[in-house]
C-alpha cells in the first residue's frame, strides 16, 4: 500500500491552541475582545521592542490595506512592489485608488531589485512595499535609504518572515513606517485567517485601529469597560470589517508561543533538504546572510539548466512529485502573467527577466512542522525520482 499523500502545507495546531480557543468559546466573548488585545500585546512583547504598536487585524491583506490607507495613500498615487508576490501585496494599492508599479527581483533571492525600485521612482510614486519572499528578509538597509532619499513611505509584506532578522533586527522593528504579518492558515504560525500590523507610528496606529471596525472611534472592548455610556460611539470615517476574532486571537496567543520552535524545525528541514539536493540537477534557495534569521516559510528550488536539458520542464517536475504523493506548490506565477496585472498596466514578461526567468524553473516543496524526519526522507527520494531522466 503507499503511503497517504504528504500535501504542501498543514497547520500544526496542538492541546493548547484547542483549549486556549475552548476558553474562549465558554468565555461568552467571541469576537474581537480581550484575547486579540493580549495577542496584539503578546506579538509587540514577541518583537520585544517597547515604542510598537500592534494592529490585529482579519488578515494580512486587510493590514497592508489599513497601512496604506492611513500613510495617505490615494488617487495619483503610484506605489512600487515586487511582481515575485501573491497579488494581495499589489492589490491594496488599488483598493485606494492608487496604481501599482510592478518591478523585478534580484535572480538569487527573488527580493524585490532595490535598483529596479529606484529605477522605478517617479513624481506620483509615495511608498514602496517590499516582500521577504519565503522568509528570507529582502535587502532592508537598501530600500530604506532608497525611501528616505526620496521620501517615500515603506510598508513591508511579512507574511513570510515570522521570525526572520535582517542585520541581528527582527522583521517588524526596523525603521520601516508599517510591517505586517499573516496567519493564513499556511503560514508560519496561523490563526486560520489572520494578520498583525505593527508600527512605531502612534497616529498610524490609532487609524488603523479605527479603520479596521466600521471607523468607529473606539473598538467593541473599549465601549464597554470604559467609562462613556456603553451605548455611544461615534463614526468618523467610512471603515471597513477587519477586526480579529478573539477565537482567531486565542489560537494566535498559543501559537505565537512556538514560533521560535516552529522556525527550528522548519531550518532543520532545510538543512536536510540542502544536504541531500546538493549533487542534483537543482539551484537551491539562498540562505540567510551570516547571523541573520530565515523564517524557512517557503521552499523553493529551481531546475537547473541540466535537468531541462535531460526534459524535465517544472510542469513534469510537479507532475512527477504528485505521481510520488508529494505535494508541491509554485511561489509565484508573477503578477505580471496575470491577465489583470497584465492588462491594466501592459506588462510583458521581458520587462521581468528575473521573476520570469525563476518562474518557469520553481517548484516549493513541502516544509511545515508537521513533517516527520520520515516525511521528509520520502520527500528527498521523491525529488530524486522525478528528477532522473
Ligand atoms: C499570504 C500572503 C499575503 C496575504 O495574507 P492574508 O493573511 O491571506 O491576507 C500577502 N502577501 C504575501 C506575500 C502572502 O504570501
Amino acid at each position: 500500500m503507499s503511503p497517504a499523500f504528504l500535501p504542501f502545507a498543514l497547520p500544526e495546531i496542538g492541546e493548547d491552541e484547542i483549549a486556549e480557543v475552548v476558553d474562549t468559546l465558554r468565555s461568552g466573548w467571541i469576537t474581537t475582545g480581550p484575547k486579540a488585545r493580549r495577542f496584539e500585546q503578546d506579538f509587540a512583547a514577541f518583537l520585544g521592542d517597547a515604542s510598537l504598536q500592534a494592529v490585529a487585524v482579519n488578515s494580512a491583506t486587510a493590514g497592508l490595506h489599513l497601512a496604506l490607507e492611513a500613510l495617505g495613500i490615494g488617487p495619483g498615487d503610484e506605489v512600487i512592489t515586487t511582481t515575485h508576490t501573491f497579488t494581495a501585496s499589489a492589490e491594496v494599492a488599488r483598493y485606494l485608488g492608487a496604481d501599482v508599479r510592478l518591478v523585478d527581483v534580484d535572480p538569487v533571492t527573488f527580493n524585490i531589485d532595490p535598483a529596479a525600485v529606484e529605477t522605478a521612482i517617479g513624481p506620483r510614486t509615495k511608498a514602496i512595499v517590499p516582500v521577504h519572499y519565503g522568509g528570507l528578509a529582502a535587502d532592508m538597509p537598501h530600500l530604506l535609504a532608497i525611501a528616505a532619499r526620496h521620501g517615500l513611505k515603506v510598508v513591508e509584506d511579512a507574511a513570510h518572515a515570522l521570525p526572520t532578522t535582517v542585520g541581528g533586527a527582527l522583521v517588524g522593528t526596523l525603521a520601516s513606517d508599517a510591517t505586517v504579518f499573516s496567519f493564513y492558515a499556511t503560514k508560519t504560525i496561523t490563526t486560520g485567517e489572520g494578520g498583525m500590523l505593527v508600527t512605531r507610528n502612534e497616529a498610524l496606529a490609532a487609524r488603523a485601529r479605527v479603520m479596521r471596525l466600521h471607523g468607529i472611534s473606539r473598538d467593541a472592548f473599549d465601549r464597554f469597560t470604559a467609562k462613556v455610556p456603553s451605548w455611544y460611539y461615534e463614526i468618523v470615517a467610512p471603515g471597513f470589517k477587519y477586526n480579529l476574532t478573539d477565537i482567531a486571537a486565542a489560537l494566535g496567543i498559543q501559537q505565537l508561543k512556538k514560533a521560535h520552535a516552529f522556525r527550528q524545525r522548519r531550518a532543520e528541514i532545510a538543512a536536510r533538504y540542502d544536504a541531500a539536493f546538493a549533487a542534483l540537477p537543482l539551484v537551491l534557495p539562498a540562505q540567510a546572510p551570516a547571523g541573520d534569521t530565515h523564517a524557512w516559510h517557503l521552499y523553493p528550488v529551481r531546475l537547473a539548466d541540466a535537468a531541462l536539458a535531460a526534459g524535465i520542464t517544472r510542469e513534469r517536475f510537479v507532475e512527477r512529485l504528485f505521481e510520488q504523493g508529494i505535494g508541491a506548490s509554485v511561489h509565484y506565477v508573477p503578477l505580471h502573467q496575470h491577465p489583470y496585472w497584465r492588462e491594466r498596466y501592459k506588462l510583458e514578461p521581458a520587462m521581468f527577466p528575473a521573476s520570469q526567468r525563476a518562474y518557469e524553473r520553481l517548484a516549493s516543496l513541502p516544509i511545515y512542522t508537521r513533517m516527520s524526519d520520515g516525511d521528509v526522507e520520502r520527500v528527498v527520494a521523491a525529488v530524486r525520482a522525478a528528477l532522473a531522466a
